[in-house]
């Protein structure tokens, strides 16, 4: 597979993930964001083909049947999945970004030993619940859910190369950009 650097980043919701990447792809514009596909449907803002394909459980099944993703998970009663091909195309052009969960982290280091692991952590576990309580769009039981399979990622990040805390997005996004230096060298 290409000549560009993958890097995986996983965290629980409401670690604000998004939120750095955004920082960090806004500061390194080499950087390629692999969009994967999903039955999930939008929420508002986002974009088909841009944050996802999105696309039916029929199609989704379709696309494993072809073979066409490097790794798929089911998360939180929607299937999710990296297109094969697209990745294959933008690490032939250079270094690409993967922001998924720790199941698909997992198998794209199988896959690909050289992809480096990242995990954005909460400050504390205190923090991580009152940040996805002030979403405010979400129901009591959702937010247990999420508590619940929070408590096993924050577990996963054992397995990561780096984990990085988010106490400050800038801050974050710059520690994340050291590392994106130093491994992609
Ligand atoms: P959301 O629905 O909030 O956008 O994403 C839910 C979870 O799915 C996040 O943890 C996100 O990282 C993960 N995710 C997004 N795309 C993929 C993918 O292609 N494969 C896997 N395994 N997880 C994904």
């Amino acid at each position: 597979m290409g000549k560009g650097k993958l890097f995986v980043f996983s965290g629980a919701s409401g670690v604000g993930k998004s939120t750095v990447l955004f920082h960090v792809m806004d500061k390194r514009r080499d950087l390629q964001f692999s969009v994967s596909a999903t039955t999930r449907a939008p929420r508002p803002g986002e974009q088909n083909g841009v944050n996802y394909y999105f696309v039916s459980k029929d199609e989704f099944r379709q696309m494993i049947c072809e073979d066409a993703f490097v790794e798929y998970d089911a998360h939180m009663g929607n299937f999710y999945g990296t297109p094969r091909q697209q990745l294959e195309e933008k690490l032939e052009k250079g270094n690409v970004i993967l922001d998924i969960e720790p199941v698909g982290a997992f198998a794209v280091k199988k896959a690909r030993p050289d992809a480096i692991l990242i995990f954005i952590a909460p400050p504390s576990w205190e923090e991580l619940e009152r940040r996805l309580r002030s979403r405010g769009d979400t129901g009591e039981k959702q937010i247990a859910m999420r508590l619940e399979r929070a408590s096993w990622e924050l577990e996963q990040s054992k397995r990561y190369d780096y984990v990085v805390i988010n106490e400050q997005v800038e801050t974050c996004a710059d520690e994340i950009i050291k590392i994106i230096a130093k491994e992609a060298e």
